[in-house]
């Protein structure tokens, strides 16, 4: 059985992908603890993968995009067997992760990796999209881990003018790696 904390249709606000429409499968639990955190990803609910499965379809129909995000998505035994059968099913899997966890992925699944403390250089080399969150200071010793990364996104903590200023600001000052990353959903009012 799954762990969850919730499972919605909405819209990617943040990354690459913002503005696409999907599933956001909310894994319960993480293996972090940030200071900042502002996700409620307390146990809600138990499901077999084939529930989620389910789930997913009920709540976004041929919706192509399902996200799995947390808490810490890959921290659960399952969470491999939920891939394969969404990828069965049909689905784009996308996972946000902090990165920490070592996990094989298939080739197809785009993988977010948003580092916080410690990275594993295996998941940073593995990752799609690298997502630095800038809190008052833009946390430049992950970097050297993403070196082979051609862009990176920087995303203002909580949407925060200071916070969004100094992103932009770095951003600018190095425009042929970084890319301003802001949550476009809170903007709009969704999840
Ligand atoms: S890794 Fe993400 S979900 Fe986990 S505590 Fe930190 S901010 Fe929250």
């Amino acid at each position: 059985m799954l762990q969850l904390a919730e499972i919605f249709y909405s819209i990617q606000g943040e990354g690459t992908w913002a503005g696409t429409p999907a599933v956001f499968v909310r894994i319960a639990g993480c293996n972090l603890a940030c200071s900042f955190c502002d996700t409620d990803y307390a146990l809600k609910f138990f499901a077999s993968v084939e529930d989620v499965v389910r789930m997913v379809g009920e709540a976004g129909g041929a919706c192509p995009m399902v996200i799995l995000t947390g808490g810490e998505p890959l921290a659960q035994a399952q969470t491999g067997a939920l891939i394969d059968a969404l990828r069965g099913d049909g689905r784009r899997v996308h996972i946000e992760s902090n990165g920490t966890l070592y996990a094989e992925l298939p080739s197809d699944v785009w993988l977010c990796v948003s580092p916080k403390e410690r990275v594993d250089p295996r998941m940073a080399a593995r990752s799609n999209e690298a997502k630095l969150i800038v809190d008052g200071r833009v946390p430049e010793e992950h970097l050297p881990l993403f070196a082979g990364k051609a862009t990176i996104l920087l995303q203002p903590e909580g949407n925060k003018p200071a916070n969004i200023e100094l992103a932009l600001a770095y951003a600018k000052a190095h425009p042929q790696r970084f890319r301003l990353s802001l949550q476009t959903h809170k903007f709009i009012g969704v999840r």
